[in-house]
This record gives C-alpha cells, sequence and structure tokens, in this order.
C-alpha cells in the first residue's frame, strides 16, 4: 500500500502532515511512504531526511495522487485537487466538511474515502488521534505570544532600579485545550491571569494552572454535551454572561478568546460597546475568528483597531509554529493510520467507535451531519 504526502497548497499553510520520524515508523509497518518535493520544507523537514526514512520522493502532486491509494494532508484538499485524486482513494485531513459542501460532493463523486479529524470522537481510546487538540495546544500558546507582542506593557511584575512594573492582567474566555494551554502560557510569562468557561467542570483545572475563574454562579447551566462540547446557552444565561464578562474585561490588558460551540457560528462574548470600556493599550486575541469571532469587532487575519484596543484575528496559528505543529500532527496521522492498518492491509470498517465517526465519504455516500 502506498501512502501520498503532498505539500500543502492553502496560503501559508507551512505545517506538513507527517515528519520523517513518523515515517519511518509506517515505512517500518510495511507501507511505501511517497512524499511530494519540499513537502516538508514550511516545517524544516528536508526532503533527505524523508529519504533516509524509508521515502520516495516525487517532483510534483499530480505523480503523488497518480501513484498512491492513501493521502495524507493537514488541510482539506480542493475540488481541484480532488479531482486529481485516483477513484478509492483513502484520505485523512482536516475536512470541515459542513463549510465546504463542494468539496465533499467531489469527494463522493470520486468514491474517495476521506476522514475527517474534526470528527474524532472525544474517548480516551482516540485521544493520540485527536488533531484539534493537538493544533488547539499549538494555537493555545502561540495566541499569548502574538499577543503579548501586540502589548504596550510587559506582563510579569518586575521590581527594578528604574522602579516596579504591575503585572499584566489576562482573561482567557473559553477555557477548552486551546484555553488552558493560554492560561499556562500566560501565567508561565508572569500575567495575572483569570479565565471563564459555560462549562463548570473546568473551574478546578483553570486553578490548578494558577489562574482564577470568574463568578461561576453567573451561567449555572451545566452547558456541556456527552461528548465534552458545550452547547448553545438559553438567551437569559447568554445576558447573564455577557454582562459578567462585560464588568471584569475592563480591567485587563490581553484577552484571549476561544470559545466554540460545534457546528455553529461562535458565540458573541464581547461587544462593540465592551471593547470602548477596555484599557486603552489593552490587545485581544481572538481565536474563534474563522468561525465568526467572539469579538464582534473581528475581521479575520486582520488587525483592528478601536478606541486604543487592538483586535487580532488570526485563522490558523499552528502553522505559524509549524516545527511542532506537524510532529504534533504527525503523530495523529501515524496513530490513526495503526488503527485502520490490520495485518497489513487498510481497513475502513463503518461499525467502528473511531473510524465510522471520521468517515466523510465512502464509495460515494456522504454520511454524518
Ligand atoms: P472547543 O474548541 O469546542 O471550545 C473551546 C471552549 O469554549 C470550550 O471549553 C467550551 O466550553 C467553551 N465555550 C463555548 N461556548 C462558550 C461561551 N458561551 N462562553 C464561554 N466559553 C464557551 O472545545 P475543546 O477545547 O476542543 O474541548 C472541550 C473539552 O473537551 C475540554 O474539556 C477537553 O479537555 C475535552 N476533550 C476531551 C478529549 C478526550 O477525552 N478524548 C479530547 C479533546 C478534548
Amino acid at each position: 500500500m502506498k501512502l501520498g504526502v503532498p505539500k500543502e497548497t492553502a496560503v501559508d499553510e507551512r505545517r506538513v502532515a507527517l515528519v520523517p520520524d513518523a515515517t519511518g515508523r509506517l515505512v517500518k509497518l510495511g507501507l511505501e511512504v511517497v512524499v511530494e518535493r519540499g513537502a516538508g520544507s514550511g516545517a524544516f523537514c528536508a526532503d533527505e531526511a524523508y529519504r533516509d526514512a524509508g521515502a520516495t520522493i516525487v517532483p510534483d502532486a499530480g505523480a503523488l495522487y497518480a501513484a498512491v491509494d492513501l493521502v495524507a494532508k493537514v488541510q482539506r484538499p480542493s475540488v481541484e485537487e480532488v479531482e486529481r485524486l485516483r477513484e478509492g482513494t483513502v484520505l485523512v485531513s482536516f475536512l470541515p466538511a459542513a463549510r465546504v459542501p463542494e468539496v465533499v460532493r467531489a469527494l463522493a463523486r470520486r468514491r474517495v474515502t476521506a476522514l475527517a479529524f474534526e470528527r474524532v470522537p472525544r474517548i480516551t481510546r482516540a485521544q493520540s488521534m485527536d488533531a484539534l487538540s493537538s493544533q488547539s495546544t499549538v494555537a493555545g500558546y502561540k495566541a499569548v505570544l502574538l499577543g503579548a507582542a501586540h502589548l504596550s506593557r510587559l506582563l510579569p511584575m518586575l521590581t527594578t532600579a528604574a522602579g516596579t512594573l504591575a503585572p499584566a492582567k489576562a482573561f482567557v474566555l473559553g477555557a477548552g485545550v486551546a484555553g488552558l494551554q493560554a492560561i499556562a502560557t500566560a501565567r508561565r510569562l508572569g500575567a495575572v491571569v483569570s479565565a471563564f468557561d459555560v462549562r463548570p467542570a473546568v473551574q478546578e483545572q483553570v486553578e490548578s494552572l494558577g489562574a482564577t475563574f470568574v463568578a461561576a454562579e453567573a451561567v449555572s447551566a451545566a452547558a456541556e454535551t456527552a461528548g465534552g462540547y458545550a452547547t448553545q446557552l438559553a438567551e437569559e444565561q447568554h445576558r447573564r454572561e455577557l454582562e459578567l464578562i462585560g464588568r471584569h474585561i475592563r480591567e485587563q490588558d490581553l484577552v484571549i478568546t476561544t470559545a466554540l460551540i460545534p457546528n455553529r457560528a461562535a458565540p458573541r462574548l464581547i461587544t462593540a460597546e465592551m471593547v470602548r470600556a477596555m484599557r486603552a493599550g489593552a490587545v485581544i486575541v481572538d481565536l474563534a475568528a474563522e468561525a465568526g469571532g467572539n469579538c464582534e469587532l473581528t475581521r479575520p487575519d486582520e488587525t483592528v483597531a478601536a478606541n486604543g484596543v487592538t483586535i487580532l484575528g488570526p485563522t490558523n496559528l499552528p502553522a505559524s509554529v509549524p516545527f511542532h505543529a506537524s510532529q504534533m500532527y504527525s503523530r495523529n496521522v501515524l496513530t490513526l493510520l495503526q488503527h485502520l492498518i490490520k495485518d497489513g492491509r487498510l481497513t475502513i470498517d463503518l461499525a467502528d467507535e473511531i473510524t465510522g465517526a471520521m468517515v466523510v465519504t465512502h464509495q460515494g455516500d456522504i454520511r454524518g451531519q
């Protein structure tokens, strides 16, 4: 069986789906690995390193897609890329199915079996395949660095001969995977950190990282699905949440927002009015920008200045830390392939709890939401 690793084609995408270390492991499993020339260059993985791990380098994507039965990518393919896949190819990548119906239809037409990392079930067995989590970890970390770089103050408290500086105050909205990593990073940099989430269960995790959990009683709904994701709040709960955030945000220097609800637009948590009441020089990094933004003023991939407040809406921070983001993604791909390959054969078992949940298209059919 041949696995292909193409060079990512999305603008500014520097990650690669498989790093040389994982390539070597798959070769040992009996796979032939074919890598497009320069596929790893953005993540500082040289062609020679893939060759040393046992892969074959091909000059372009056309040669790659024509030769393989299995493709590992980071970003969803474009319709043009799908047209180049051989019929029956198995594809593993991110694939936000609801947002790109034309790609999903093209995959079904080509009879591609597409597995989407967005659909990895949140069960212990699947944790090491969970690319949403691995990439959110990177995004949460980088969001704090990005925000800190835009701040007009330092994060830590400093006592110097030139005077004492008070530490900056950081506020993290949404304490899931990205939010918890943002809290940890802001704490390491010396900020005084607070956080809020609608899932009461996270309070303990927030506190264990040395941050304070903002008045949980304001929103008491157990806004959590069995899968561990948040649900949309009722109108009254949402109003109370906005009041709470509005009061707290005025004192903050750095605000990182990460709140998402699966298959819906991101909840609107910071209004233009709240931004007007914030300290001049404050910075908001909105990690929900791609899903519509947690802040009313966010523009995806733009820097907005409003009343002295800077609002950043980066949509692909993991790509800005390509080495480690690729290393983690590659581990997710490796574990998924180890799950799919039994006795040297790749098996798509739709009855399997993990495989069945991840398959978006199979034998011409479109599955799931
Ligand atoms: P996510 O990216 O979907 O959302 C980010 C956070 O935003 C979540 O914590 C969510 O509760 C919060 N949020 C949503 N609406 C909000 C609102 N109105 N106000 C404030 N916050 C709001 O979630 P995620 O980070 O991917 O993960 C959520 C949970 O799932 C975490 O507890 C994580 O540890 C757990 N998880 C479990 C597994 C597993 O068991 N295999 C894998 C990954 C994640």
